[in-house]
């Protein structure tokens, strides 16, 4: 009978989901062409609807074609009903710029009354949006994150903030 656990933990694996961000000290640190989309990111800010939590956020797009676009939250009276600044500039793209890809997404935020110093990064259901994205143009987007001031963390892709995720390919036959 012993050996019945014995068996169990023969046959058990370990798997080690990594992500690797690369940290820059401040937005000078950044290429220039990063520093743009952030720039964009935050002048997104002034558009942001958002009376009912006052969290500002901004997110800017760069897609392959050279296009960039600025998106920022649309809160509702009606919470569940709020749209992601990440998710409007990415819909943005998809009907101004139908079939072209993403390369670079940069997301901010700004709480009156809080110096954000952390990077801030984005909700669950947007990772699963910027993954789908992704697998649709077959393109990875890297991912640039960043508060009021201080760092600003860059991922390699959007993929990246959502290891093991839900992905259209399941659903292949
Ligand atoms: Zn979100």
């Amino acid at each position: 009978m012993e050996s019945k656990a014995l068996d169990f933990f023969a046959i058990m694996k370990k798997i080690v989901l990594q992500t690797s961000i690369e940290v820059f000290p401040d937005l000078a640190a950044l290429a220039p062409a990063d520093r743009e989309l952030m720039d964009r990111a935050r002048r997104a800010l002034q558009h942001s609807h958002s009376p009912y939590s006052g969290f500002r956020v901004g997110a800017a797009l760069r897609l392959v074609n050279g296009a960039v676009l600025g998106g920022s939250n649309q809160e509702n009276a009606a919470y569940p009903m709020c749209l992601c600044a990440e998710r409007v500039v990415l819909a943005a793209a998809a009907v101004q710029y139908p079939g072209v890809a993403a390369e670079s997404m940069a997301i901010t935020a700004h709480y009156p009354g809080k110096e954000l110093r952390e990077p801030i990064s984005p909700c669950g259901a947007c990772r699963q949006v910027i993954c789908e994205v992704e697998q649709q143009h077959g393109q990875t987007m890297r991912i640039l994150l960043r508060g009021d001031v201080g760092e600003v963390f860059v991922l390699a892709q959007g993929r990246d903030l959502l290891p093991l995720g839900f992905g259209g390919g399941v659903l292949e036959r």
